[in-house]
C-alpha cells in the first residue's frame, strides 16, 4: 500500500485564503484590523526566522503585525512589563512570546502574564485547563495541535472511536494534541521517554502522532497498516548534497512508513505550515471576540 500524502501546504493555503476574506469582512463591518504582537527575546536564529515568518504571514492576510525585540539580557520585569503593555493595547488581539526564552527568564511567569483573551498560542494554564476539562471550551487551542486535527479533518479521518497513540507529552504539542483527541472521542495512549516497548504500542494505533524530536525514529514496521500518521517532528540531519549541509526530516522514517500507512504527513510541508495558519486563525478569533 502507498499512503495518501497529506499536503499541509495546500490545506494551510486554503485556510489562509479564508482567513483573509474573514479579516477583510471584519474590517469592513467594524473597522477592526486583527493585530498580532510578537515578542522575541535574544538572538536565537531559529526564533528570529519563526517570528519573521509569522509577521509576514499576518501581513499577507491583511492583519497587522508588530514585532518587539528585547536583548538576551532583558530582565524578567522588562519582559513581563512589555507583555502587560501589550495586554492593555486595544489594537493588539494576540500576543505571541517566542519560545524558548533565555535560560535566566521564568517562562511560566511570562506566559501567565499574557491576558487570556490575547493568548493566541493557547499556552496559558487557564486555556490548557479548559482544554482538559469536559464540557469547557478554551478561548484558544495551541496552534500545532490544532493544525494536526485540522489536517485529519481535511482528509476525512474518522477520529471518534479510533485508537490514537501520541508520542511525546510536551506542553506545546504532545499533551494538548492528546487532549484534543480525547475531546474528539478517540481512545488515546500517550507515550514518552520512559514508555516500554514503543513499537508494540504504536502498532495498535489507527492514528499515530509523533512529536518527540528524534529524527526518523518511527520505522515502517512500527506503523499499523492503513494508519494515519501525523509527523510533527522537525529535525536536522547532515546532508552534504544540499547547499546548507543539512536537511529537515520528521520523527517518522517517511519512505518506510508511507508504504504501510493509509495517510501520512511529509516533513517539511505537513504540520509545519498548519501551525502558522492556526496562529492567524487564533488572532482573527481574538479580534472577533474583541469586536463582539
Ligand atoms: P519536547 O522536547 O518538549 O518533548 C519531546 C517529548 O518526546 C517528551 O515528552 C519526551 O518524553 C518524548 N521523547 C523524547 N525522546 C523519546 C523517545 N526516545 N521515546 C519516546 N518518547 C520520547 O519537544 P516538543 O514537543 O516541543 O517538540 C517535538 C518535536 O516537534 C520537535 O521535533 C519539534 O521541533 C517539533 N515541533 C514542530 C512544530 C511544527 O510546527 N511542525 C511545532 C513545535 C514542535 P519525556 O516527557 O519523558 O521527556
Amino acid at each position: 500500500m502507498t499512503a495518501t500524502i497529506i499536503d499541509g501546504q495546500a490545506v494551510a493555503a486554503s485556510i489562509r485564503a479564508r482567513i483573509k476574506d474573514e479579516a477583510a469582512a471584519l474590517k469592513a463591518r467594524t473597522g477592526v484590523v486583527p493585530g498580532l504582537a510578537t515578542v522575541l527575546v535574544g538572538d536565537n536564529p531559529a526564533s528570529q526566522t519563526y517570528v519573521r515568518m509569522k509577521g509576514r504571514a499576518c501581513e499577507e492576510v491583511g492583519m497587522r503585525s508588530v514585532g518587539h525585540k528585547l536583548p538576551a539580557t532583558a530582565t524578567q520585569a522588562e519582559v513581563e512589563g512589555l507583555v502587560r503593555q501589550l495586554n492593555a493595547d486595544p489594537g493588539i488581539h494576540g500576543i505571541l512570546v517566542q519560545l524558548p526564552l533565555p535560560g535566566h527568564l521564568n517562562e511560566e511567569a511570562v506566559l501567565n502574564a499574557i491576558g487570556i483573551e490575547k493568548d493566541v498560542d493557547g499556552f496559558h494554564p487557564v486555556n490548557i485547563g479548559r482544554l482538559a476539562m469536559k464540557g469547557r471550551e478554551p478561548l484558544f487551542v495551541p496552534c500545532t495541535p490544532a493544525g494536526c486535527i485540522a489536517l485529519m479533518d481535511h482528509v476525512g479521518v474518522k477520529i471518534e472511536g479510533a485508537r490514537a497513540v501520541v508520542l511525546g507529552r510536551s506542553n506545546i504539542v504532545g499533551l494538548p494534541v492528546s487532549l484534543l483527541l480525547i475531546g474528539r472521542n478517540a481512545t488515546v495512549t500517550v507515550c514518552h521517554s520512559r514508555t516500554r516497548d514503543l513499537p508494540s504500542v504504536t502498532r495498535e494505533a489507527d492514528i499515530l502522532v509523533a512529536a518527540i524530536g528524534k529524527a526518523q525514529m518511527v520505522r515502517g514496521d512500527w506503523v499499523k497498516p492503513g494508519a494515519v500518521v501525523i509527523d510533527v517532528g522537525v529535525n536536522r540531519v547532515d546532508d552534504p548534497t544540499t547547499k546548507s549541509g543539512y536537511r529537515l526530516v520528521g520523527d517518522v522514517a517517511f519512505d518506510e512508513a508511507k508504504e504501510v500507512a493509509g495517510a501520512i504527513t511529509p516533513v517539511p510541508g505537513g504540520v509545519g505550515p498548519m501551525t502558522i495558519a492556526m496562529l492567524l486563525q487564533n488572532t482573527l478569533r481574538g479580534a472577533k471576540h474583541k469586536a463582539g
